[in-house]
């Protein structure tokens, strides 16, 4: 047949159709949070790539577990531990807590999420990221199921893939033989000194070799290929792939070794995509040492430049922190550590050179990951105080995702909803466009497998423009 441009415009317009269909429902329902909801329950939603495991899992299941497990739980502070050995008094087990033991499970609902949480009686992000350090008695048990929940929830909402920042990789080299350099690493850090800070991490890494850290990679990824394959994560609907994190509350010989054991394994494993940094970004310890970790990660860069990363970054608000803190930490993550993706991103308005900096993440393709949810609960940052839109003005690639799911009780749905109610000026076909950007922008290293995602998203757009076209006709 005679290939003319009526017969190719014919040939797309049933799609173009659809999708102006959907681009026209959409508008119809902006405002009516129910129906919303049910337009983005039914969307593809592609990839969730700024995804804690841990904080994803919901609640009910680490307190089913402890219960069903019979650990202790203190009556007056509500802490749950295994073993009572250190612990002092006022433990007693599940078992003997008889008919209280709904009022337990209630309690502890609300200390490990945000469930009922009053806005009033405790400041949000201490109740949000207290959670972590409650159900860490539990959250490293039964990954297998862990990992399963959050599968069987992704695709009950059409979600197709998750990056996972799964989990710190134990490590117990002692540090104590570099411990000279902690102090000169935190003196060449006040001094800005960059090449100094260059040659000590140096010096750490080449007797980190000699102590074999690359045996601690090596046994965490064969440990997650099986279990991987064993919770049969990969199939025609679903995959998922694993970001290492490090915590950056800790000391910094302690955050290096952690970030070295990171990359290895992420050089080794085509499961393990990334390395994140984690914990509050305004805690003491991540304020001061932040320029420190960002010389770190650039140490790293230069000895796995084939390890990919997205940072949290700028997830800081004015109030929380002295205002010029807000000038320089997405910058010193895009600039210096060499960040593909920034997580959060929500300080932007306030760094030095704001303008420059969104131009410069849009030449080079550095994507922001969005949470709305999360950014109205930790730092009450919402509707046009966030900065999605000056991202959008300034062609900056944008992913939605959840965060964590579980602690904030909410999904990716809600993510959605959200950024159709509060930004009109986001249309259908931006929105779409994110959801491509979470294929496009993810860190998957198998070519292959990107590819099929991609394909399989637009099969799935294409089924859901012609079920909205379809109600349209009713
Ligand atoms: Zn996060």
């Amino acid at each position: 047949m005679k290939t003319t441009i009526s017969t190719i415009l014919l040939a797309l317009a049933p799609a173009c159709i659809n999708a102006q269909d959907a681009d026209d429902y959409l508008e119809s329902i902006r405002n009516n949070s129910a129906a919303l909801t049910a337009f983005f329950s039914a969307m593809p939603k592609g990839g969730d790539l700024h995804h804690h495991y841990s904080g994803s899992i919901y609640t009910e299941t680490y307190v089913n577990r402890v219960i069903n497990n019979n650990y202790y739980i203190n009556r007056h502070s509500c802490i749950v531990v295994k073993d009572t050995t250190g612990q002092g008094g006022g433990f007693v087990k599940f078992a003997v807590l008889g008919d209280s033991l709904p009022y337990y499970r209630q309690q502890l609902m609300q200390k490990w999420s945000v469930k009922d949480y009053n806005n009033v009686s405790y400041p949000s992000d201490k109740q949000f990221f207290e959670t972590f350090s409650y159900f860490k008695v539990t959250s490293n048990d039964s990954l297998r199921p862990g990992l399963q929940e959050l599968k069987n929830r992704a695709v009950k909402e059409n979600v197709s893939y998750i990056e996972t920042m799964f989990t710190g990789i134990p490590c117990n080299i002692s540090m104590a033989e570099m411990s000279k350099y902690a102090v000169e690493l935190r003196n060449a850090q006040n001094e800005r000194d960059e090449a100094k800070t260059q040659q000590i991490l140096g010096d750490i890494y080449t007797w980190l070799q000699t102590q074999d850290v690359k045996r601690y990679a090596e046994s965490f990824n064969s440990n997650l290929v099986a279990l991987h394959k064993n919770a049969g994560m990969d199939d025609e609907r679903f995959t998922m792939r694993y970001q290492n994190y490090v915590v950056r509350v800790r000391d910094p010989l302690t955050v290096f070794r952690s970030l070295v054991v990171a990359f290895e394994s992420a050089d080794k494993s085509p499961l393990v995509v990334g390395v994140n940094i984690v914990a509050p970004e305004n805690d003491e310890t991540s304020m001061n040492d932040y320029w420190l970790h960002m010389q770190m990660y650039k140490f790293c860069h230069e000895k796995y430049s084939q390890v990919e990363y997205a940072m949290h970054a700028g997830e800081l608000v004015l109030g929380m922190v002295q205002p010029e803190e807000l000038t320089w930490h997405i910058s010193e993550a895009v600039y210096t550590a060499g960040a593909k993706r920034i997580g959060h991103g929500v300080d932007i308005p306030y760094e030095t050179n704001a303008y420059q900096l969104l131009n410069y993440m849009a030449k080079n393709k550095i994507a922001v990951e969005i949470n709305l949810v999360s950014n109205e609960f930790i730092l009450n940052v919402k509707k046009d105080r966030h900065p999605i839109s000056l991202y959008k003005q300034f062609g900056v690639p944008i992913v939605i995702s959840t965060d964590d799911a579980g602690v904030l009780r909410s999904n990716m749905t809600e993510q959605y909803v959200l950024l159709a109610k509060r930004y009109p000026d986001i249309k259908y076909g931006d929105i779409k466009r994110f959801v491509f950007n979470s294929i496009n922008y993810s860190f998957i290293e198998e070519d292959a497998v990107k590819e099929k995602l991609r394909k399989d998203l637009k099969k799935r757009f294409r089924e859901f423009e012609q079920e909205i076209a379809d109600l349209s006709k009713h």
